[in-house]
């Protein structure tokens, strides 16, 4: 049995993790509920957190409120506003280790993993900081004697929901999209994995952040989530999670009319070729597949498989997957740590059963991982009878790659659009016209051509079908946060019918 290198507190952690309203924690009522935040490495209690309820919410929210109609943040210079954007930028790098740090314990994340995230997240503050400097209006002046001007203005106050996969690039992504336009929010992170965002909403304040432009509540779905997205004083909802909770928030909002955005689960196909770059196409499979611990929505979690290669392929991914290093995500060498929470890796291994039961092979993995204690599970690869079985149809969500073989392009498209899902999808082949043809028919919001994940902040980002509404990106950000308002101005007096003269 391998043992568990023992966490350093190398940052303080609180003991309680407390809202954040106006810039600060509000007062500790009797009576409030305390959820258990839990490393996943150790199943060691970390801190505890103070659930928000319904009236925590509603001052969250209050204060959002205020920050809008009459705070500084909409109504400031765009200079001024960029420049607080981008010195958030600049203290979420000086702190990155410690935000890193703070993911890894909180969630399980190998360090070596987070480390490049923390890059990422600062530098979506200052890219959409930019999209805001440079967003523009139109004019119209083809209708003789009148101007038209079309502008832009913030749309309000925001509800942000974020999960648990990678908890501060999926809540900055939500920030960074909303609030450059002049918007404010009320963002509520999973409860599983709430330090790291807590420290992070309490940096965009140490940068300059007015306060009440950012709130934070922490609790669960069903109590606080809830609470917020129902809440009358929310116009928009931005949502990143399971698709079975998007339907939720969509009902809700609907009932109110509320614009939601929403970027859900994902079942992607990983078509290997026989044409493909075969030791690229194995790396990109391991990638795609267990990264992030498995825990990813855009993860290649259908692994699909040329039959003419399929054995020496399947034989070289199975082996590689026995060989991939399980343990302390603080460890420099680990490559998958646990899962983020107990619950979590019973449903993964849940799986197991599953795959037998609907004729599928076993090749490797299937157990909780041999360590003295955390929530690890062996990297798993299943060899699926037909695409129809459960574990090529529903999401996983942990280190379980499904692989299945086809003959013909044809038939690996086809497979690929059989799923209710359509966030990604992957092709590995030298061949132009193959990938030119998958990047085509796939039914998916990004399709990969010989490469694992890339995410470029230019371009949207969301899903077809299940896995989405809406995209994230700086065209279709700005069109979700932000109003569209014409404004009609006579160049000389119009003539006017007069009534009653
Ligand atoms: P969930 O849908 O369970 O939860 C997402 C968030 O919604 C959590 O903060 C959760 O709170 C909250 N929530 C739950 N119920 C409600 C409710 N009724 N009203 C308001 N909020 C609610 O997803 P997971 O956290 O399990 O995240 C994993 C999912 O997220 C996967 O399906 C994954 O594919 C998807 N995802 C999608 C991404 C994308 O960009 N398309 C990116 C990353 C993940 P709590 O956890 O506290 O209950």
């Amino acid at each position: 049995m391998n043992s568990v290198v023992a966490l350093n507190r190398d940052w303080p952690v609180v003991d309680r993790v407390r809202s954040l309203i106006d810039g600060e924690s509000p007062p500790l009522r009797a009576g409030g509920i305390d959820l258990p935040i839990v490393n996943p490495t150790t199943e060691e209690g970390l801190a505890v957190l103070r659930e928000a309820d319904a009236t925590e919410v509603d001052a969250a929210v209050a204060s959002a409120r205020r920050a809008f109609d009459t705070g500084p943040w909409p109504r400031m210079d765009i200079n001024e506003r960029k420049d607080i954007l981008y010195a958030i930028r600049d203290r979420l790098r000086a702190h990155a280790d410690e935000l890193a740090w703070l993911e890894c314990v909180g969630v399980g994340l190998p360090l070596a993993h987070v480390r490049g995230q923390m890059q990422r997240m600062a530098r979506s503050y200052e890219f959409f900081a930019e999209v805001a400097s440079t967003l523009h209006g139109e004019a119209y002046t083809q209708a003789k004697g009148w101007l038209t001007v079309v502008t832009r203005e913030p749309k309000g106050v925001a509800a942000l929901i974020a999960p648990w996969n990678a908890p501060l690039s999926l809540a900055s992504m939500r920030i960074a999209t909303c609030i450059p336009w002049g918007n404010t929010c009320v963002l509520k992170p999973s409860e599983y994995t709430p330090l790291s965002v807590r420290r992070m909403v309490e940096i965009l304040h140490e940068a300059g952040l007015p306060p009440g432009v950012v709130n934070l509540v922490n609790g669960r779905g069903a109590v606080t989530g809830s609470a917020l997205v129902s809440h009358p004083g929310i116009d928009m909802i931005g949502f990143t999670g399971g698709t079975a909770t998007g339907r939720d928030i969509m009902t809700a909002a609907g009932r109110r009319l509320v614009p939601v955005a929403l970027e859900l689960g994902g079942k992607s196909a990983n078509i290997i070729c026989a044409s493909a770059d075969i030791e690229r196409a194995l790396d990109g499979a391991l990638v795609g597949i267990f990264a992030n611990n498995g825990q990813q929505c855009l993860a290649g979690s259908r692994i699909l498989v040329q039959r003419s290669i399929a054995p020496m392929f399947i034989e070289r991914f199975v082996e590689r997957a026995r060989n991939i290093r399980v343990g302390d995500p603080l460890s420099p060498r680990t490559e998958v740590g646990p899962l983020a929470y107990r619950a979590h890796m019973e449903r993964v291994l849940s799986y197991v059963d599953i795959a037998r039961a609907e004729g599928a092979q076993l090749l490797t993995g299937g157990r909780r991982a041999a360590l003295e204690r955390g929530w690890f599970v062996e990297p798993t690869a299943v060899l699926a009878a037909s695409n129809d079985a459960r574990v090529c149809q529903e999401e996983i969500f942990g280190p379980f790659a499904t692989l299945l073989e086809f003959d013909t392009l044809d038939e690996a498209i086809a497979i690929a659009n059989r799923s209710r899902f359509g966030l990604a999808g992957y092709v590995w082949s030298e061949d132009f016209a193959t990938a030119m043809r998958c990047s085509r028919e796939i039914r998916a919001g990004t399709i990969w051509i010989n490469t694992p994940m890339m995410r470029e902040l230019r371009a949207p980002f969301g899903g077809y079908k299940e896995s989405g509404v809406g995209r994230d990106g700086p065209a279709s950000s700005v069109d979700f946060y932000t109003e569209l308002k014409s404004t009609i101005f006579p160049l000389d007096p119009p003539p006017m019918h007069r009534y009653g003269a």
